[in-house]
């Protein structure tokens, strides 16, 4: 523990333990910015592997138990589960506890949880936006956050000092610090990364029908783009049926847009409108230059880069 980093929280449970919780978990752990890390998971396998990898301080497989005493409850499950262990952990809480989650939709699961929680705790929803397509508690790491924003997304009325005291625990775990409405969160989450998923997995799926060129032209070429597709397109199955589910309207919504956009770029194609081509493809160029500015990403190619597998600790 150092000077830096005070002990955000006495008492952390973590419900689910895969690659957002494993990342918690390490970070706070690394940092000494909580006393006791309570790992709660749904399947004996991944309580015994985040055992072995000492993850945390007490085991459970009932959340209920993970969350006695605790000061603050990040759920760290599919969205899709969040009503179920809102239900399970609400008669246990702590009076004063933040309970918070990291789904990567807002309004929905404000929706499945908030009923059945109960005054005396705050509710801080918030959404880390950093990930990989690895899931379970080998695939977390420590800097996973660093430098990424992560977005807290507190419902009407929610108490302000509950909300500083989370955005400040995600400053510790290395995040900026966005504030938004939970609906606000979904429209640009749904452009900014719940489309280009289901683009990725809709191209791969495409290609996958196309059986006679899939063996070997479209493995072999696939440095022309289409790999870049395949790593997004290899995300965990759960974790985006359920972002789908929970997140319908603004996904629809974005993607009819798409749609529109789509076609007037068949258009265009079809009548040989270069101009209209070159300008689109102009102003994407600026915005990827954009993003490199302001160290969202990196101007280093990709191609054939092997990206570090990251140390895991046990
Ligand atoms: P993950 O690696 O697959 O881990 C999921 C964890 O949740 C596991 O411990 C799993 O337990 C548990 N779980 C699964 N189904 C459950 C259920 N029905 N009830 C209770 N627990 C259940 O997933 P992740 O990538 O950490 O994602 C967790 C959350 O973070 C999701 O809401 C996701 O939207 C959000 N998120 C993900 C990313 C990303 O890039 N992956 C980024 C930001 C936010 P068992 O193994 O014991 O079944």
């Amino acid at each position: 523990m150092t000077a830096e980093a005070p002990v955000h929280f006495r008492r952390l449970a973590l419900i689910g333990i895969g690659l957002i919780g494993g990342s918690i978990a390490r970070k706070a752990r690394q940092d000494g910015l909580v006393e006791h890390i309570a790992i709660a998971t749904r399947r004996a396998e991944t309580l015994d592997r985040a055992r072995e990898l000492n993850l945390g301080d007490s085991y459970y497989l009932a959340p209920e138990e993970a969350v006695r005493d605790a000061d603050c409850v990040i759920v760290c499950a599919p969205v899709g589960a969040s009503e179920a262990i809102a239900k399970a952990i609400a008669p246990y809480l702590k009076p004063g506890a933040i309970v918070s989650d990291v789904g990567s939709v807002k309004g929905d699961v404000v929706k499945q949880m908030q009923p059945y929680l109960p005054d005396h705790v705050h509710f801080v929803p918030a959404h880390p936006v950093a990930g990989t397509e690895e899931s379970g508690p080998d695939a977390g790491f420590p800097d996973l956050f660093i430098g990424r924003w992560c977005i807290v997304t507190p419902p009407d009325g929610t108490d302000a000092a509950a909300t500083d005291r989370l955005a400040g625990f995600w400053a510790a775990m290395g995040s900026k610090i966005e504030i938004m409405t939970p609906e606000h969160h979904d429209l640009v989450l749904a452009i900014t990364s719940h489309i280009p998923h289901l683009i990725a997995y809709n191209i791969v799926g495409t290609a996958a029908h196309l059986e006679e060129v899939t063996a070997s032209e479209v493995i072999k070429f696939s440095a022309g783009g289409f790999r870049d597709f395949t790593r997004i397109a290899a995300s965990d199955p759960t974790m985006w049926r359920d972002v789908f589910l929970h997140n319908k309207e603004a996904v629809i919504e974005m993607l009819g847009r798409f749609i529109e956009d789509l076609f007037s770029l068949q258009r265009a194609i079809r009548f040989g409108d270069g101009d209209h081509l070159f300008d689109l493809f102009t102003k994407t160029r600026a915005i990827r230059r954009s993003i490199i500015n302001v160290g969202q990403d990196t101007a280093a190619p990709d191609f054939g880069r092997q990206v570090a597998k990251p140390e895991v600790k046990s």
